[in-house]
């Protein structure tokens, strides 16, 4: 979830400060006139955000059937046009 840079406070992922703290700390600006720890504050979000969409989900094994039929269809490993389809972004889970 994304959170305002200033207060951790979750805020819409299209900004990076809240409004309370956009005022507060005169963020209304274009980036580059932001302080020196504020952008090093929206370095480190960039991070966390590109961290979190690549996430893995863990899934319990009995229901591995059934994710694979809505990745690969009920044919199997290939798509229609012959090539192997994206890595899923899935871990399967053994048991
Ligand atoms: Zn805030």
């Amino acid at each position: 979830m994304a959170q305002c840079i200033c207060c951790g406070n979750p805020i819409s992922p299209t900004f990076w400060v809240c409004k309370w703290c956009e005022r507060a700390h005169h963020l209304d600006v274009p980036f580059p006139e932001w302080p020196e720890w504020a952008r090093q504050a929206n370095r480190d979000e960039q991070k966390e955000r590109r961290w979190e969409a690549r996430m893995m989900v863990a899934i319990p094994a009995c229901e591995v059937p059934g994710i694979d039929r809505l990745l690969y269809g009920e044919d199997g490993e290939f798509t229609e046009d012959g090539r192997i389809p994206p890595i899923p972004r899935v871990v399967r889970v053994f048991s």
